[in-house]
């Protein structure tokens, strides 16, 4: 087999999203030049910003918030207050061919239930309290108990289920205590009928957010020239194949590209692959309960049709969540709500409807011209757009756009990180599916900023335990009861 080798001695960098790019940005001011290797022809991840035909569409709308200062002022230096618009931000759910404010906020949902249907919400929460689910570690009895049986079939058993795939009741509770903890019906509905209280600074981001005006992947493609500027090596196409280690370290990466094998010398591995894969790319290979580990982590996949519409047409939110069951969709997103640069004509939309999806099944594997159609179809049926106002689409397929914390993951997870950290400690996993952490930007950026120092600086900074205490303070604004299945994004 063909092979060239290369004595980079620095570190090397998996994978050209948010993560990755952020260590090269960081390392570069540190005056430390890395070896980034990307599998795909794409800058920027998940939170790329794909192009066709002049429109411009993200894999789910991208919205740039976070609590995190050092990320915010990264996110200025990349880019320049210029590039950033700040928009307003309007969110509903549509369900039963009504529009319930997001984040939940009590007055409307009441107004929309009508009196009979909350009051048998109000019995059914007055009864999970009386008698609380006895199973409460999964994502149903957590959240049946905190707003009883009705309101969460509702709310957030649809939607859940189409984002997972699953059960609810074989979804771990523990990501959605995390965001919307200590809260119940009873609180939210105190709060909701209290006078609104002054805003925060926290809460009046929840009016608005931050947003590129191309795209987020605008931010990752200025990232990618500034870095390259600084002397960074951007292997594009060169997806990692295997991760050499000895004597307790990470010596060489891998990489596949044009029927080659490229071998890049290492001094540490900053990892933005999925974990589970980079395990089982480390040469010599872990024991057998280490790959077995490895192989019961699994992934979501995620598909999106973009349909270009005339803006007329459509509705003014930057997005809707789509809890009908009797669709497939999941969110339909209105890029030109989210910046009016991402649509080439002044009176045209583009929408985004989401579909979550594994890799292989039905959805995946159907041709381009049936998912437009049949986009095209719900969006008509749930009477979102008028028949006809569908003007062309396109789709895009990103695998592995979520990482599933099903039962057991947390273990499994441990498993992989104990056998790195006693076997090829220079490897730092980082990033969402580089630490199987639900991670958005704002966090992946951040656990690659501080593995970048414990490299440089020697400091010990605990990555694994950046997001883990993060409460999204969006979802617990007095006023709102948190978002059916706390959101995933
Ligand atoms: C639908 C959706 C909506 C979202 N909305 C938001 C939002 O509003 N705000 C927000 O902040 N975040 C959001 N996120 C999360 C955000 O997309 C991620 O947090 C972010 O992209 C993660 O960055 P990353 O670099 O860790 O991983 P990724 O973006 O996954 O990048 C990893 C890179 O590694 C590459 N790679 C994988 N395997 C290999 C290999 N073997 N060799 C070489 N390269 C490899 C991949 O091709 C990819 O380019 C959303 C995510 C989804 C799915």
């Amino acid at each position: 087999m063909a092979s060239d080798t290369s004595d980079a001695a620095g570190p090397v960098i998996i994978g050209a999203g948010p993560a990755g790019l952020t260590a090269a940005y960081q390392f570069a001011k540190h005056g430390v030049t890395s070896t980034v290797v990307e599998a795909t022809s794409e800058i920027g991840g998940i939170s790329q910003t794909v192009q066709r035909d002049g429109w411009r569409f993200d894999i789910g709308g991208h919205r740039f918030f976070t609590k995190v200062s050092a990320v915010r002022d990264l996110w200025y230096e990349i880019l320049g207050s210029e590039d950033f618009l700040v928009r307003p931000r309007l969110s509903r759910i549509y369900y039963g061919g009504k529009f319930y404010d997001y984040p939940l906020n009590v007055r409307n949902a009441l107004s929309n239930l009508g009196p009979i249907e909350a009051a048998r919400c109000a019995a059914s929460y007055a009864w999970a309290r009386l008698r609380p689910p006895a199973d409460q570690s999964s994502f149903e009895g957590y959240m049946a108990a905190q707003f009883g049986w009705r309101l969460y079939r509702t709310f957030f058993k649809t939607y859940t289920e189409k984002v997972w795939g699953v059960p609810a009741t074989e979804i771990q509770a523990d990501w959605a205590a995390q965001r919307i903890k200590n809260l119940n019906l009873l609180k939210a509905v105190t709060n909701g009928l209290l006078p609104r209280r002054r805003r925060t600074a926290i809460t009046s981001l929840i009016d608005s957010f931050e947003y590129p005006r191309h795209g987020p992947g605008m931010m990752w493609e200025r990232c990618a020239e500034l870095v390259q500027a600084r002397g960074v090596g951007l292997l594009m196409d060169h997806p990692v194949t295997s991760v050499r280690h000895r004597d307790g370290r990470a010596v060489s990466v891998v990489a596949r590209t044009g029927g080659r094998d490229v071998e890049i010398g290492c001094s540490s591995v900053v990892s933005s692959m999925p974990l589970p894969r980079l395990v089982e790319s480390m040469d010599p290979e872990p024991p057998p309960e280490v790959l077995e580990a490895a192989a019961g982590l699994t992934f979501r996949d995620f598909l999106t049709v973009a349909l270009a519409v005339p803006a007329d047409a459509a509705f003014a939110d930057n997005w809707v969540y789509i809890h009908s069951p009797d669709v497939r969709v999941g969110r339909v997103q209105n890029f030109r709500s989210w910046s009016p640069h991402m649509v080439p004509a002044d009176d045209m939309t583009c929408l985004g409807l989401e579909y979550f999806v594994f890799e292989g099944d039905d959805l995946w594997t159907a041709s381009d011209e049936c998912l437009v159609s049949l986009a095209s179809r719900e969006l008509e049926t749930l009477g979102l757009v008028p028949a006809g106002a569908v003007q062309g689409g396109w789709v895009v397929r990103m695998p592995k756009a979520y990482p599933m914390y099903s039962r057991g993951y947390q273990s499994r997870v441990d498993v992989l990180r104990g056998w790195l950290q006693a076997n090829a400690p220079n490897v730092w996993p980082v990033g969402r599916n580089g630490m199987h952490r639900y991670n958005n930007q704002d966090h992946s950026m951040f656990t690659a900023m501080l593995a970048v120092e414990n490299i440089v600086l020697g400091t010990a900074h605990d990555i694994w335990s950046v997001n883990v205490e993060a409460e999204y303070h969006e979802e617990l604004d007095g006023t709102s009861a948190p978002a059916p299945s706390a959101k995933p994004r």
